[in-house]
């Protein structure tokens, strides 16, 4: 398939105008003409050093990278710093990058709606709407159709929906049953900082964003920036499949992770 046909539908699949203002989205590296066909296409979260390896050993010719691999302006592309070096490397092996960022945030069934979706059943909105659409814009709130007891019960539900043994949690001094959930995938602090809810989950919040949210009545729920998007990227591969009519092998990278642990 072409490269031009293919950003049509990636830009179908979450419209670049849902974007935030300040974001930078859509085809951010593109080989001349005459472009090689796009047979196979990698999945990432981040483009680092370690993916690009995967990618060229993969023979991609499409990375898709949901965080942007240019975002402020560049002055020179040269190999001084590591980032630039890959991105060097991307335009010598003719390699096209692809990143949808807050488009794909603020889009109905995006990363937002994925992330909401694994805590519970319920109605779902976003917390900055766009368009007048509801159900599209920035952060998600859902009020759960059967409350949750307890928060050790949602935190439970957080884990086991992004697989991971461990989340931080600021606990205010409520202790009613759960009945809305309000997430922001990555760095939640400006979205979820009016959110009325009993819990919010998101990636990472600043210390005074926390203390903030705690006083408010929220109870706090941070899991490390990148573990709430990139989950969704195993919803996309199939999604993506279908959308290309399996014209183009969609492989989720193997090797993209956040760069944080608990020890
Ligand atoms: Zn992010």
């Amino acid at each position: 398939m072409q490269l031009a046909e293919v950003v049509t539908k990636l830009n179908r699949l979450a419209p670049l105008r849902l974007a935030a203002a300040w974001d930078n989205v859509g085809l951010l590296l593109e080989p001349s003409s005459p472009q090689p066909p796009i047979q196979r296409m990698l999945l990432t979260n981040d483009f680092t050093s370690a993916v690009w390896k995967e990618a060229e050993s993969k023979n991609v010719n499409l990375i898709y990278c949901y965080h942007p691999v240019i975002f402020a302006p560049l002055k020179r592309l040269t190999c001084a710093t590591e980032k630039q070096g890959l991105l060097v490397r991307a335009v010598e092996k003719r390699v096209a990058i692809y990143c949808p960022h807050t488009a794909m945030d603020a889009v109905e069934d995006g990363v937002n709606d994925w992330l909401v979706g694994g805590l519970g059943d319920g109605m779902t909105m976003a917390l900055e709407t766009l368009n007048g659409n509801p159900r599209e814009g920035y952060g998600r709130k859902m009020l759960l159709n059967e409350p949750v007891a307890t928060l050790d019960e949602m935190i439970a539900r957080v884990k086991s929906h992004l697989g991971l043994k461990h989340v931080q949690v600021a606990r205010c001094s409520k202790t009613d049953p759960i009945r809305i959930v309000a997430v922001c995938a990555g760095s939640g602090g400006k979205v979820l900082e009016s959110a009325k809810a009993d819990v919010l989950v998101t990636g990472e919040m600043s210390h005074h964003e926390i203390l903030a949210a705690v006083e408010r009545g929220s109870h706090v729920i941070t899991c490390g920036h990148s573990n709430t998007e990139r989950g969704f990227l195993h919803t996309l591969k199939p999604r993506l499949e279908a959308l290309f009519e399996k014209a183009i092998e969609v492989e989720v990278s193997e090797v993209d992770a956040d760069p944080l642990v608990t020890e």
